[in-house]
């Protein structure tokens, strides 16, 4: 039987060509050589225009798509990978919502949870609206067709994971996370995949966007690359919503993709605009030894436990009651102590054991098949045999785009006044809603991308008609960023960018890490302004062309990486408090006196980065429904 699919329209409203000359400054092209004379250089210019556009299609791109184009909005959605490929696929552990599928649940203790879990960072009504809604939003994506896996009755199965308790911290551990196995993003994403073409989203797919497009302070669209034929790509919207997701790769063990480089939030770094708390970077407690591969929480959630050299389950000792569920800062911080004070395992007493070989084999078949052959491929370990040799390795990024629980980005004045940037919208883990706040607990961000995807997309939809008019732009809009992209291109030093790569890598993983000082912290911040100078000066790209030019596509990540390393840095250096996942040793203590605040980083291209601060939300959407939770000291 013949089948057809039914492919993605691509619409492509073609321009005249608009040729090199007019669009790049005089100063960029003395620089030019002439070897590009020689290579008869011309960017070709096509220009596109919709009512929204999404920038990434990882779970909240595709959501914020879906939401978008079945409101009726001409909605395109840009990615620099094919979507299914986007790092979502990787999440294992799964998403929480009070489903009260296993136990009592409810979704008021999920908020309580959150709030405790992000050491009071986290914006509370944010936290309220995400909370609550996550019960429709996980039953939305089973009516999409996600495959959870079930109960014996048929009902979305849910595993406890690490922070998560009953009856505000009283009633022991929760089951409230609902997964696919051990494979729960590439479920969602596969999901929302086949939604997004269901609702005729019209994809770009291998597009690099390069930078945001602005007029006036608002947002009219976003200039890409299109990686294949090196035509360049001015798309125009009334609205733009960023979900680029993370910047892991600023460290060099990291459980993200090679592709989590932050390009959002240094697009909008480069557009003036601040991110927020980017000092917050997670780290997972369980990465494999050597290679920083995930091994999802939901291996201790199912039963397994952490040992030291001594064969010792020393979480008891650190979180008496959560044990190995407290939440990840406070594990990873443990397991870096014991490996410290020399209770470390194997010869060079540099790691732990996960310790999985006591469960049932039929279990581990049935709940963990990819983490058995995730620890074969990358540590030789037969799971049902042998504990895993586990690192903390860097996993999420807490901070990004700021924004206010509709997803609008938010934009600071020196003198602290805030408003919304038109135009302007970001979602998922480029964002900072702030959710997570100062640590984020495991299965909340496979919730956020989806709540906030949506919210984006609902908040766009009320306020815009299918074909309104767009903002009046100037001619050569975007032409700034074509100059940055061709000297980059054209850049002749001594420094290849996989050196510069691994230069920022190792300084991020040595100073900015689990446990931070003022002297490793100045050291890092130096190291990664080091970097930035050689980036400017000695930067020597050899490939020239601009068809699948991979050298340049990862100068450009390198770039965008840089950016948000120099902020992480510095934001680190700065907040003097132990709070989540920024531990200082010589600020013992959360201080809320002086730092219950959020961070804001500015950094133009070329400039230092600056620093500000801005208030966390510390009241609910709604207090007579759901009273905010004041702060208190934090244990588990
Ligand atoms: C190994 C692993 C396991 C995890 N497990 C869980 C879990 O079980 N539960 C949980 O809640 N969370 C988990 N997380 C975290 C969670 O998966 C991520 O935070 C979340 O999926 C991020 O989604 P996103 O849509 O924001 O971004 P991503 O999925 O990273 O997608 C980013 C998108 O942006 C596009 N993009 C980026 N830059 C550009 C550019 N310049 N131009 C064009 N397109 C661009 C990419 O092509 C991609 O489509 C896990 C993370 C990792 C790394």
């Amino acid at each position: 039987m013949k089948r057809y699919y039914r492919l993605p329209r691509i619409r492509r409203y073609q321009v005249p060509c608009v040729n090199r000359r007019t669009l790049v400054s005089q100063a960029q092209r003395r620089r030019a050589t002439t070897a590009a004379e020689g290579l008869g250089l011309s960017y070709p210019v096509v220009d596109h225009h919709y009512d929204a556009i999404v920038v990434g299609a990882g779970g909240a791109g595709l959501r914020a798509a879906v939401g978008l184009a079945e409101s009726g909005l001409e909605t395109a959605c840009i990615s620099k990978l094919f979507p299914t490929r986007s790092h979502t696929v990787a999440a294992q552990g799964g998403i929480n919502a009070a489903l009260g599928n296993m136990t009592e649940d409810d979704w008021k203790w999920h908020m309580y949870d959150t709030v405790k879990g992000s050491d009071w960072l986290g914006d509370q009504d944010a936290i309220h609206y995400m909370t609550k809604a996550a019960a429709t939003a996980v039953y939305e994506l089973e009516n999409y067709g996600m495959p959870f896996s079930r109960t014996e009755e048929g009902k979305i199965y849910q595993r406890p994971l690490g922070g998560q308790s009953l009856d505000y911290g009283k009633g022991g551990q929760a089951y409230r996370t609902a997964c696919a196995a051990d494979r729960t993003g590439h479920a969602m994403l596969h999901t929302l995949y086949g939604q997004s073409l269901k609702a005729e989203t019209n994809f770009f797919i291998e597009y690099f966007a390069l930078d945001l497009l602005m007029v006036d302070g608002a947002c009219v669209g976003v200039v890409c690359l299109s990686m294949e034929d090196g035509t360049i790509h001015r798309m125009f919207a009334r609205n733009t919503v960023l979900a680029t997701g993370g910047y892991g790769r600023a460290y060099f063990s990291c459980t993200s993709a090679h592709t989590s480089t932050g390009d959002g939030n240094a697009m909008v770094a480069r557009a003036g605009l601040p991110n927020q708390d980017m000092e917050f970077v997670q780290f997972h407690p369980s990465g494999i030894y050597g290679a920083g591969v995930l091994i999802t929480e939901g291996a201790r959630g199912e039963g397994g436990f952490l040992l030291n050299g001594e064969g010792e389950r020393f979480m008891e000792r650190y979180a008496p009651t959560a044990k190995d569920l407290a939440s990840r800062d406070v594990v990873s911080r443990s397991m870096n102590m014991e490996i410290r004070e020399g209770r470390g395992c194997g010869a060079e007493k540099d790691h732990i054991y996960l310790q999985l070989s006591h469960l049932p084999k039929e279990m581990i078949h049935e709940r963990l098949p990819g983490i058995a052959e995730t620890a074969n491929i990358f540590a030789g370990i037969d799971i049902t045999r042998e504990p895993i040799p586990v690192l903390p390795t860097v996993h999420y990024c807490m901070g990004g785009v700021p924004t206010n629980w509709k997803g609008q980005v938010i934009s600071v004045a020196e003198d602290g006044s805030e408003k919304t940037v038109d135009g302007l919208y970001a979602a998922g883990e480029a964002a900072c809603v702030s959710v997570h706040g100062a640590n984020r607990l495991g299965a909340n961000s496979l919730l956020d991308i989806v709540v906030f995807g949506r919210a984006a997309a609902l908040h766009i939809a009320k306020n815009n008609e299918k074909g309104m008019p767009h903002l009046k732009v100037p001619e050569d809009i975007g032409r700034d960023s074509l100059a940055d992209m061709e000297e980059i291109r054209m850049s002749s030093g001594d420094m290849p960018s996989s050196k510069l790569r691994m230069d920022m890598q190792k300084a991020m993983q040595k100073d900015v890490a689990v446990f931070r000082t003022e002297e490793s912290l100045s050291t890092g911040n130096s190291a990664v302004q080091q970097v930035e100078r050689d980036f400017a000066e000695r930067l020597s790209l050899t490939d020239r062309s601009l068809i699948w030019n991979s050298d340049l596509i990862e100068t450009l990540e390198m770039r965008n990486l840089l950016t948000c390393a120099s902020q992480t840095a510095k934001s680190a250096l700065l907040r003097k408090e132990s709070r989540g996942s920024h531990a200082r040793k010589d600020f013992g203590e959360r201080d809320d006196k002086e730092f219950l605040k959020h961070t804001l980083s500015w950094q133009k291209e070329g400039e230092d980065v600056r620093i500000g601060y801005r208030d966390v939300v510390l009241k609910t959407l709604d207090e007579k429904e759901c009273p905010s939770v004041p702060p208190k000291k934090r244990s588990y």
